[in-house]
């Protein structure tokens, strides 16, 4: 796990490696999605600029290029699903954790399960794998949506 500030450090590198500029939108954009407990779309992260930030005048289709970049670069991850289309969080800060997935109302809960991990790690042996990174996503309908 790493602070704000090393990630912060992390973009200045990553930035600096493809040859693009550090700007102050992006970083805003990273601390934004670093420093909610949460999972959120590109609409939703728009919102949230627009209401902390509204002196950076960012507008939602740098939103959408720096969210790719930025998940290209693997400082963020993203879950893809339905009408919602992709939900953002940070990578970099989070221990590793899986998605449960409302198909109906997008509600996302993370978990983390020792006897999957433990599984995945078996079958990856057993073909002759070391595992670099691995996603896991139940899809289904939340308690809530069942009642209505
Ligand atoms: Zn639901
Ligand atoms: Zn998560």
């Amino acid at each position: 796990m790493q602070n704000d500030k090393t990630v912060l450090e992390d973009l200045k590198v990553v930035l600096k490696d493809k040859g693009m500029k550090y700007t102050e939108q992006r970083a805003v954009i990273l601390q934004i999605l670093l420093n909610i407990d949460d999972h959120l779309n590109a609409e939703e992260v728009h919102r949230i600029v627009k209401e902390k930030y509204p002196e950076q005048n960012i507008g939602i289709a740098t939103v959408y290029r720096t969210l790719n970049f930025l998940e290209d670069v693997n400082l963020i991850s993203s879950i893809s699903f339905g009408k919602d289309g992709k939900k953002y969080e940070g990578n970099v800060t989070k221990e590793h954790h899986d998605h449960i997935i409302c198909t109906s109302c997008g509600k996302i809960v993370e978990f983390f399960d020792e006897d999957i991990e433990k599984r995945q790690e078996d079958i990856a042996n057993k073909n002759g794998f070391k595992i670099t990174d691995h996603t896991m996503q139940i899809f289904g309908i939340c308690q809530k949506c069942q009642e209505n």
